[in-house]
C-alpha cells in the first residue's frame, strides 16, 4: 500500500493539477445526487457575469464555497455545489454595442431580433471563459448542472415570478422620476446609482415677479433645468415670503408664468429660502409637484439632450445647454453670483456617467409587502448573516425600502410580458402573447419593448436553478440551500432579493446562513481597480505559485467580512508549506520498512511522543471540524498550518528519528504507523484548503484508495484522548525550546554538547529520565542531572524557568572561558572604534550644523547604543577574566 519511490522529488504543480482535476470529473466526484440515506448540503454559486473574467474577488468567494462544500462531501452529505452564469443585461449589452460601434453599426440599425442573436453567439464565444478560469482554482461543482439566467428553465421561472407578482398587485407600471444614464440609455434602479464627489457650482438666479415689484432668488446645481421650472416653493412660516406666495413669477429664458407655493418641504432658513421646482427632474420636486398640481415638463431626451420644451436650446447636450444658459442669464443681467460648491453627484455604477433624474414610465415592484417577512426571517434567525453586523446593514436597508424599478430599455434579457393593443391601447399581461385584444378583437398587438433588470432572474436563483416552478425532486431534497458566500457589496442588489423571493415563491427561506466575506485590497490597501493597474490576476499566481498556494494566501488570517489586503509574499509561504509537507511526506515514507503490517501494532508499545502527536491531532480533528462548521476558516487553516509546520515536522519527526534510523528499535512498527495515521489526517484536514496536493500525496501513499476528496473526514475518537502524556510532553518540549533559546542567544554550536541540571519537584523525575533521549538529542544535553533543590548550582549558570521546572546549564559547559575571552576582546576592540567613528562625527559641528535632524538624532541613538553594548562586553570580560584567576 504504502510507496514512496513514486513521489517525486518536489512539487511541480503545473504537472499535478490539471491532471487531477480532470480525473475528479471523469470519476463523477462533483456531482450533486439525491440520496435520501443522506443529509443534503447545497451551495448554489453566485454567478458570475458571462462578460467576466476572473479576479481576485471570484477567487476568493469560490476558494471559500469550495471548502465548505469539499468538508461536506467528506463528512457524507450528499453534497451540491451548484454552478452558473449571469446574462448581465447592461454589461453584456454595452459589449456587443462597443464591438458594433468598432464595426459602424448600432444597434437599430440591425433591429432587436438581429441584436440578441449577436448577443447569444457573443455568449457562447465568451460566456464560458469565466466558468473554465473557475475550474483552475481547483472548484468542485457539479458541472453537469451549470445553469444560465436566460436558459430555457430559468426564463420560464421569471416569466412565472412576473405573472405572480402582477397577479397579486405587486407588479404595477407607473409614472415616477427614475435615475436615467444617458449613456447606457436606460433607466437604473436606485443602488445602481453610485454617488461622488464632484466640484460644482451654486448658481444664484433672479425669476422676476410678474407685477414688476421685484425678484425671487433662487439657487441651483443644475441651471439648465429652469427650463423645466413650473414653480417656485417657499416654506409657509417664512415670514421673508409671506406676502408674495400664490403671486406669480416670469421664468427666465422661457418667459412664462409660473406660481409661487407655499410647502413644507421646503427647509426654513436653508439657502434663499426660495426653491426652483422642476417635476419631472427631480424627485422631491415630483412629489410636491403632485401636491400643487403642477404641470410636469420633461426638457432632455434619453441621451441627455435637451428637447423641444427647452426652446432654443433644442437640441444641445445638457452641459453646453448649462454653459449658454448661465451666458445668457448673465446678459439679461438675472445672475446673482457662483458660488464654488462640492457636492455628491449619483453616476451610473457602470460607466460613471452622471445620472439624469427624470420623470418615465417604468414598471416597479411593490418593495413593503415582499420586505416585511424577509425582514422578520433575519430577525427570527432563519437566515443569519456571519459576521451579524451585516444584518443592520440588511435592516437599515429592507426598513426604508422603496419600489424597486425593474423595467430597463435594453434588449438583451427578459422581456417583459405586457402586451399592448395598437388599435384601443389595452394591456394584457400573460405568459403566452395573445392572438387579439380581448378588449376590441385586433390582432395589432404589440409587446412591451423593456426588458427586466438581471437582479431579477438572479433574485430567484436558489431555486429556479432546482427546477422551479416545476415540482422536482431536486428542488424537495436540495432547497432550501445551507449558506450562501457573497461579498458584502451585493447585499441589497442579491441577497435581499433572493431572501424575499424565496418566502413569496416557495414559502421558505432560500438559506440558512449567509457568509460575507470582504474586498480584497492591494498590498498598500487600496481597492484593486484598472484605473490604477494595481489589480493581480489570479491566474497569473496560479501559474507562478499554483493553485493551492493561491487557496491557502487568500484564506489564511482571513476573517469574515472583513477586507483583506493580498500579500504577494503570503504566496511564497504558501509554496514553501507545500514543499514542507511534500518534504516531510517523502522523508518519512523514504525511512519506512518495505510493506509494514500495521495489523500487528502494538498500543502498549506507543512512547510518550507516540501519545502526544495522537493526542493533539486528535484535539485539531475536533478543533477544525468545529471551526468549519462555524465557518471560521481562517481559523481552521492556521490550526492545520500549525499542527502540521510545528508539531508535526518540527517536533514529532524529530522525536521519533532515533527510533526510525534504528533498525534494532522494537517499536519502529509503533512508530511508522503512528506517523502514517497522523499525516493521513492531516492531508485530509487540509484537503478543502489545499485540494491537489493533498490528492496527490494520498494517491501515491495509498495506490488502492480511489481520492482523498471522497475519503472520510476523520474524527474524533475517545481512545485517542491521552491527556496525561499530551501535557507532559509538552511539558518537555517547552523546556527544550528554553534550552535551545539559552544556546543561541550564547552563540552555541549544535555540535557542543553541555550538562543539563533540572531543579523539578520529584513527581517529574520519571517523566524526565523518560525523556532523557530526546533531550540528549534536541536540546544537546550531554547529560540530564535531577535535583530537587539549586543545591550545588554555580551562580553563573545560565538558566530558564518553565512551568514546574528550573533548567540550568554551567556556564564552562557552554563556552570555551579562553575562546570567549578572545571573542569579546575582539568585539570590544571593534566597538571602541565605532564608539570613536560616531564620537567624531557628532563632535563635528559642520556635520551637526547641516546634516538633517533625522540623520542626527540616528547618530545619537548608535552612540548609546554603542555605549551599552561596550559596557555589557566589559563586564562579560570582567566575569570570565576572574573565573580565570
Ligand atoms: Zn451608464
Ligand atoms: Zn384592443
Amino acid at each position: 500500500m504504502i510507496n514512496a519511490e513514486d513521489i517525486a522529488k518536489v512539487y511541480d504543480p503545473q504537472a499535478v493539477e490539471e491532471r487531477i482535476y480532470k480525473n475528479w470529473m471523469n470519476k463523477g466526484y462533483f456531482k450533486g445526487v439525491v440520496d435520501k440515506t443522506k443529509k443534503p448540503f447545497t451551495i448554489v454559486i453566485p454567478p458570475p457575469n458571462i462578460t467576466g473574467q476572473l479576479h481576485m474577488g471570484h477567487a476568493m468567494d469560490n476558494t471559500m464555497q469550495d471548502i465548505i462544500i469539499r468538508f461536506k462531501r467528506m463528512q457524507g452529505y450528499a453534497a451540491l455545489w451548484l454552478p452558473g452564469t449571469d446574462h448581465a443585461s447592461i454589461a453584456t449589452e454595452a459589449k456587443i454595442v462597443d464591438a458594433m460601434a468598432k464595426e459602424g453599426i448600432t444597434k437599430e440599425e440591425i433591429g432587436r431580433d438581429k441584436f440578441i442573436e449577436r448577443a447569444w453567439e457573443w455568449k457562447k464565444v465568451y460566456g464560458g471563459r469565466i466558468v473554465e478560469q473557475l475550474k483552475k482554482l481547483g472548484s468542485s461543482c457539479d458541472w453537469d448542472r451549470e445553469r444560465f439566467t436566460m436558459d430555457e428553465g430559468l426564463s420560464k421561472a421569471v416569466l412565472e415570478v412576473f405573472i405572480r407578482l402582477y397577479n397579486k398587485g405587486l407588479i404595477y407600471k407607473g409614472e415616477r422620476i427614475t435615475n436615467w444614464c444617458p449613456k447606457c440609455n436606460t433607466s437604473i434602479s436606485d443602488i445602481e446609482v453610485e454617488y461622488e464627489e464632484h466640484d460644482g457650482f451654486f448658481w444664484h438666479i433672479n425669476y422676476p415677479l410678474a407685477d414688476g415689484s421685484g425678484f425671487v432668488t433662487i439657487a441651483t446645481t443644475r441651471p439648465e433645468t429652469l427650463l423645466g421650472d413650473t414653480a417656485v416653493a417657499v416654506n409657509p412660516n417664512d415670514e421673508k415670503y409671506k406676502d408674495i406666495v400664490g403671486k406669480m413669477l416670469i421664468l427666465p429664458l422661457i418667459n412664462k408664468q409660473i406660481p409661487i407655493v407655499s410647502d413644507d418641504y421646503v427647509e426654513l432658513g436653508f439657502g434663499t429660502g426660495a426653491v426652483k421646482i422642476t417635476p419631472a427632474h427631480d424627485p422631491n420636486d415630483f412629489e410636491l409637484g403632485k401636491r400643487h398640481n403642477l404641470p410636469v415638463i420633461r426638457i432632455m431626451d434619453d441621451h441627455g439632450i435637451i428637447n423641444e420644451n427647452g426652446g432654443k436650446y433644442c437640441g444641445m447636450d445638457r452641459y453646453a445647454a448649462r454653459d449658454q444658459i448661465v451666458k445668457d442669464l448673465q446678459d439679461l443681467g438675472l445672475l446673482v453670483k457662483i458660488e464654488p460648491y462640492k457636492h455628491n453627484v449619483g453616476t451610473c455604477q457602470r460607466c460613471h456617467t452622471v445620472v439624469e433624474p427624470f420623470v418615465s414610465t417604468q414598471w416597479y415592484v411593490k418593495m413593503k409587502p415582499l420586505a416585511e417577512p424577509a425582514i422578520k426571517v433575519v430577525r427570527d434567525d432563519k437566515v443569519q448573516f456571519i459576521p451579524e453586523r451585516f444584518e443592520k446593514t440588511y435592516f437599515n436597508w429592507m426598513e426604508n425600502i422603496q419600489d424597486w424599478c425593474i423595467s430597463r430599455q435594453l434588449w438583451w434579457g427578459h422581456r417583459i410580458p405586457a402586451y399592448y393593443c395598437q388599435k384601443c391601447g389595452h394591456m394584457e399581461v400573460a405568459k403566452v402573447a395573445p392572438d387579439k385584444c380581448s378588449k376590441c378583437g385586433s390582432t395589432n398587438i404589440e409587446q412591451d419593448p423593456d426588458t427586466l433588470d438581471t437582479w431579477f432572474s438572479s433574485a430567484l436563483w436558489p431555486f429556479s436553478t432546482l427546477g422551479w416552478p416545476d415540482e422536482t425532486e431536486d428542488l424537495k431534497f436540495f432547497y432550501p440551500t445551507d449558506v450562501l458566500v457573497t461579498g458584502y457589496d451585493i447585499i441589497f442588489f442579491w441577497v435581499a432579493r433572493m431572501i424575499f423571493s424565496g418566502i413569496e415563491q416557495m414559502g421558505e427561506v432560500p438559506f440558512k446562513h449567509v457568509l460575507i466575506h470582504g474586498l480584497i485590497r492591494d498590498p498598500q490597501g487600496r481597492k484593486m481597480s484598472k484605473s490604477l493597474g494595481n489589480g493581480v490576476d489570479p491566474l497569473e499566481i496560479i501559474s507562478e505559485f499554483g493553485t493551492d498556494a493561491l487557496r491557502f494566501s487568500l484564506i489564511s488570517g482571513n476573517s469574515p467580512g472583513n477586507d483583506q489586503r493580498f500579500l504577494p509574499e503570503k504566496c511564497e509561504s504558501a509554496r514553501n508549506f507545500a514543499n514542507k509537507i511534500w518534504n516531510a511526506t517523502r522523508f518519512v515514507l523514504m525511512n519506512f520498512d518495505e510493506n509494514p503490517d500495521f495489523s500487528k501494532v502494538d498500543v502498549s508499545k506507543y512512547t510518550i511522543a507516540d501519545k502526544w502527536i495522537l493526542s493533539a491531532s486528535n484535539n485539531l480533528v475536533k478543533d477544525v471540524t468545529d471551526n468549519l462548521n462555524k465557518y471560521e476558516l481562517g481559523i481552521a487553516i492556521g490550526k492545520v498550518y500549525d499542527f502540521i509546520w510545528d508539531y508535526y515536522c518540527d517536533w514529532y519527526i524529530e522525536l521519533v528519528k532515533p527510533r526510525l534510523f534504528d533498525p534494532e528499535d522494537n517499536t519502529r512498527l509503533e512508530v511508522q504507523f503512528v506517523l502514517n495515521e497522523v499525516l493521513v489526517k492531516c492531508l485530509k484536514l487540509l484537503h478543502p484548503f489545499m485540494p491537489f496536493i493533498t490528492e496527490e500525496l494520498y494517491q501515491n501513499l495509498y495506490k488502492d484508495c480511489e481520492s482523498i476528496m471522497i475519503s472520510k473526514w476523520p474524527e474524533y475518537e475517545e481512545k485517542l484522548e491521552y491527556h496525561k502524556e499530551e501535557k507532559q510532553m509538552s511539558f518537555i518540549i517547552d523546556a527544550i525550546r528554553n534550552i535551545r533559546n539559552i544556546r543561541s542567544q550564547m552563540n552555541v554550536p549544535p555540535s557542543k554538547k553541555a550538562q543539563l541540571i533540572v531543579v523539578t519537584d520529584k513527581s517529574n523525575f520519571e517523566l524526565f529520565r523518560e525523556s532523557k533521549p530526546f533531550i540528549n538529542r534536541l536540546a544537546y544535553a550531554s547529560e540530564v542531572i535531577l535535583q530537587e533543590s539549586r543545591n550545588g548550582i554555580p551562580e553563573d549558570a545560565a538558566s530558564a524557568v518553565v512551568p514546574g521546572a528550573e533548567l540550568f546549564i554551567p556556564l564552562e559547559e557552554l563556552i570555551d572561558f579562553n575562546k570567549e575571552i578572545e571573542r569579546l576582546t575582539k568585539e570590544k576592540v571593534n566597538l571602541e572604534i565605532e564608539l570613536n567613528r560616531v564620537k567624531v562625527k557628532l563632535s563635528n559641528e559642520g556635520f551637526v550644523a547641516k546634516a538633517p535632524e533625522k540623520v542626527i538624532t540616528e547618530e545619537r541613538a548608535k552612540l548609546v547604543k554603542y555605549e551599552e553594548m561596550h559596557k555589557s562586553v566589559c563586564e562579560r570580560l570582567e566575569g570570565l577574566q576572574a573565573k580565570l584567576k
